[in-house]
């Protein structure tokens, strides 16, 4: 089976967030299971241009303007063949989406060139005999097959519902779509353009990145205005949650960290802590703990309930470390506390791949209490790395993290600290149950080999999306 993933940012080539992780590492762990997947995205700045094979060139008039770009054939370093769309003023820039917390404005013509240019592939380049794509950026690829009659089966997974791809109506000719397309049966929503519903709308079968998200957006509260159309394809959704690259996130292999550790032995894990504190500048102590979190500083992640509830933090003692960029606001907010409390509060504002894998293998507890969370990767990290989760209940926190209580310790399954309100107390009384255990050794050894043997392969969720292509492929046998 061939199948062509059409996305916009992959790893290690161009990351911004999980999207990347699960682009740069999906597609190797199908291959492995036999299915020939290639991946289709920009061709950003700063990707190599090294052994590139020329393709195709590709050629679109667009809302009155001719674009021209052309497609080059390389691969990822883990050996997935990667279909390289390169239209250097669309996409050699400093930012893949925007830049200064800013969108470009052509985003609507840099991603309706990418999904045009993915209809040629598949009918010039390479036949694929399913397409997968991710979210907004490629959303109008089942669309176009579609009106190109197409057979091709076509499975959407949204990575995030809260980025849809919204435009304003003036710019829906850009798209190319006929003109019937934009009513609210279409995507047309509110007076907008949103880009995403052509996706949900088009494709065989979509999906979402767990059980549990795929639930809640069906539901007002997290349907982000889409739920009555996700609702009417309830049948045809499904959800897997995300998978770990273990090559890259395993304390016992990364090369990212001071001292490498593992199960049988966590003396590493103390050193990794120590230099944390050391290069950081904050008081080296093995007896405080430590709580990190590394995320896009946005509402969505909790950021609000972490900001409001830092004091009482801090007054139990724990030292807590802050990475992340995003919203000004809370830039300022974590600025302003690590001012105000040195010894307790980093702050550390920019994007650092590096020190990401620092704070996983050097903290003791990893904060995630998410308004929502389609998946969550972070998680799955820090388990792996022994650090111990404390969650909101919520999307795939809810479907990989249980919470400690006797029953769940009895069993063996207890694995992080789980709240669901989303309040301030709820965050804060949960982390000081994760700060009381902290201080009785055996129960923390316990949760943290409980974590650490869990498995979270991308081999597993490969196997949930092999079902998953079948599935698709039956769908659209019964569309025709
Ligand atoms: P999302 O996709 O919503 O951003 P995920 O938890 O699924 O959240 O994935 C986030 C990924 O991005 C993780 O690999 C995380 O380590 C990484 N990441 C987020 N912010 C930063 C940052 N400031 N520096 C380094 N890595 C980051």
């Amino acid at each position: 089976m061939n199948v062509l993933f059409c996305v916009a940012e992959a790893a290690p080539f161009a990351k911004t967030g999980g999207l990347a992780d699960v682009a740069g590492a999906l597609p190797a762990a199908l291959r492995r299971n036999g299915v020939d997947v290639r991946v289709m995205m920009p061709h950003y700045r700063g990707i190599s241009r090294q052994g590139l094979q020329p393709v195709m060139r590709a050629r679109s008039e667009i809302g009155g303007t001719d674009i021209e770009g052309a497609v080059w054939l390389g691969a990822f370093p883990n050996g997935t063949p990667v279909y390289l769309l390169d239209a250097a003023p669309l996409y050699d820039r400093a930012g893949l989406y925007g830049e200064g917390g800013r969108d470009y404005d052509d985003n609507l013509v840099r991603f309706v060139f990418f999904c045009q240019a993915a209809v040629v592939l598949m009918r010039d380049g390479w036949a694929p005999d399913l397409a997968h794509c991710h979210d907004w950026h490629s959303a109008l690829l089942p669309a176009y097959l579609r009106m190109h009659r197409s057979r091709v089966p076509t499975l959407f997974t949204v990575h995030n519902l809260a980025h849809q791809g919204t435009f304003p109506a003036e710019q829906f000719p850009i798209t190319g779509l006929p003109h019937e397309a934009f009513t609210p049966d279409g995507v047309e929503f509110y007076g907008k353009l949103n880009v995403m519903k052509a996706g949900l709308i088009s494709s065989h079968a979509l999906s979402t990145v767990s059980e549990t998200y795929a639930k809640e957006i069906q539901t007002e509260e997290y349907g982000m205005g889409l739920d009555g159309l996700l609702r009417a394809r309830s049948a045809d959704l499904f959800g897997v949650l995300n998978g770990v690259d273990y090559s890259l996130w395993d304390p016992s292999v990364d090369p990212s960290i001071p001292a490498r550790y593992s199960t049988d032995d966590l003396a590493g894990k103390s050193v990794c802590k120590a230099s944390l504190q050391h290069d950081l500048g904050l008081p080296v102590d093995a007896r405080v703990p430590l709580i990190g979190t590394v995320a896009r500083l946005v509402s969505q992640k909790g950021f609000d309930l972490v900001a409001s509830g830092l004091d009482a933090i801090v007054s139990m003692g724990a030292q807590v470390v802050i990475l992340g960029t995003g919203d000004p606001a809370y830039e300022a907010a974590f600025r302003a506390a690590q001012s105000r409390i040195p010894h307790q509060v980093r702050a550390l504002i920019g994007f650092d791949e590096r020190l990401a894998h620092r704070i996983e293998a050097g903290a003791d507890i990893f904060l995630m209490p998410s308004r929502f969370e389609p998946s969550g990767l972070n998680q799955l990290y820090s388990l792996r790395y022994g650090t111990v989760p404390v969650v909101r209940r919520t999307g795939g926190l809810a479907d990989s993290i249980v919470d400690v209580t006797p029953e769940n310790l009895h069993l063996g399954r207890a694995n992080g600290f789980v709240f669901d309100h989303y309040s301030t107390e709820a965050l804060v009384a949960t982390v000081g149950r994760a700060i009381a255990a902290y201080r009785d050794q055996g129960l923390w050894r316990w949760l943290q080999q409980v974590g650490m043997r869990a498995d979270f392969s991308w081999d597993r969720a490969a196997e949930r999306y092999l079902a998953l292509y079948a599935v698709t492929a039956d769908r659209a046998a019964k569309w025709r």
